[in-house]
């Protein structure tokens, strides 16, 4: 059987009228810019996940390279984060001038270790920058408490934690910001570009929504060095339409990582483990194996894609070599990178589809195991 990684057509032929509607409202109105689609979505994105205020931007990038200049990062300055994640976390602290700071992830949940922060403080550092990978909050009592502690900032790349949550919290609403990505393969996806810096801090909102335009209150007015990171009338309508159905999507994203996991029980993989307290929503579902260049390909013979997130830490990563890091410093983050897979995974996914997943590994393990 052929199974995808991840099919977005499925999903937009089943809400394609009001998603055309609402592009068709837009270009009607011709507010191809920020306007009220968007504004009306940053109210609701926000609200929805917990926090009061939402600014929305043309990446979720943006929203990192942003939030991190809300905190008055820049060059000088030391962030915290973890070699375990897309290239954007480390470049967006990058683009500030500041100095990205590897700590490693915990072995089970795939995010930041918080026992290894604070041997990694030191009197330049300034921000906290962890990241719910794959759709699982990293320990955020603990993170926020050395914060706390140390007084450092504290920003969430919750780019792929959408409707995610920690001990009853959303995932954007624990640190002072969140920054989410509504690229159109995360579990909250636009039809282009798109992002949202989520707070709780009416003075910081405000300066997120200066610098995103220009550093202009007003029109030609400019109070700082602002960007053109706005968001796109269009993309806010659509997310306003697929806003409405995330609860359900995230509920089926959660209902076939159940299935996954009872289907891969005896296969002998590492599968996901959703820590006490929290609730995964599975925008990676990835399993570990020392033998994935093998499963990979087993599985690809048989029709069904899967994807590796991430081949490479950003330690290691050739543009990133400056820092100085070498190979051995992150050992659990190496080995995941050498480790994972991630198998197909979309609300959309049939029940069907993940049992020919769960058989074709079955197979596979049991030749491979005899
Ligand atoms: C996707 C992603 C980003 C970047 O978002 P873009 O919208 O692609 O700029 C940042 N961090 C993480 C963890 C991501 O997965």
């Amino acid at each position: 059987m052929n199974v995808p990684f991840v099919d977005l057509k499925q999903q937009y032929l089943s809400i394609k009228d009001e998603v055309l509607a609402a592009v068709a409202g837009v270009f009607k109105s011709t507010q191809f810019v920020l306007g009220k689609e968007v504004a009306a979505f940053e109210d609701e994105f926000a609200s929805y996940s917990g926090a009061r205020y939402g600014v929305a931007v043309n990446s979720g990038t943006s929203a990192l390279h942003l939030a991190l200049l809300a905190a008055d990062i820049g060059p000088g300055a030391e962030v915290i984060t973890v070699p375990f994640t897309f290239v954007a976390t480390t470049a967006a602290i990058g683009y500030t001038g500041a100095k990205p700071v590897f700590v490693d992830v915990d072995p089970e949940t795939y995010c930041m270790d918080p026992a290894r922060i604070e041997q990694a403080i030191t009197p330049r550092t300034k921000a906290i920058l962890p990241v719910h990978l794959y759709g699982q909050a990293a320990d955020m009592d603990a993170i926020c408490s050395i914060a706390r502690r140390h007084g450092l900032h504290v920003i969430e790349d919750a780019a792929q934690a959408h409707a995610a949550e920690y001990r009853g919290r959303r995932c954007g609403s624990i640190g002072e910001m969140g920054c989410f990505s509504f690229y159109p393969g995360k579990n909250l996806g636009a039809y282009g570009e798109g992002g949202m810096v989520t707070t709780n801090d009416p003075e910081v909102a405000r300066h997120i929504r200066i610098l995103r335009d220009w550093g202009a209150e007003k029109k030609y007015h400019h109070v700082l060095k602002g960007f053109n990171y706005r968001m796109e009338g269009v993309q806010g309508a659509i997310l306003r339409v697929k806003l409405r159905y995330l609860e359900k999507w995230t509920e089926a994203r959660r209902a076939n990582a159940e299935l996954y996991s009872l289907a891969l029980a005896d296969s002998g993989l590492q599968l996901p483990k959703q820590a006490p307290g929290n609730r995964h929503v599975y925008h990676v579902y990835g399993v570990m194996t020392p033998q994935r260049r093998e499963l990979m390909e087993a599985l690809e013979a048989q029709g069904i894609q899967t994807g590796i997130h991430y081949p490479i830490p950003v330690h290691l990563q050739p543009a990133y070599s400056d820092l100085n890091y070498q190979a051995g410093d992150f050992p659990v983050a190496e080995r995941l990178a050498s480790e994972e897979l991630s198998l197909p995974m979309f609300p959309e996914l049939a029940e069907s589809q993940i049992e020919a997943v769960g058989k074709a590994i079955a197979e596979y393990s049991s030749v491979y195991q005899s």
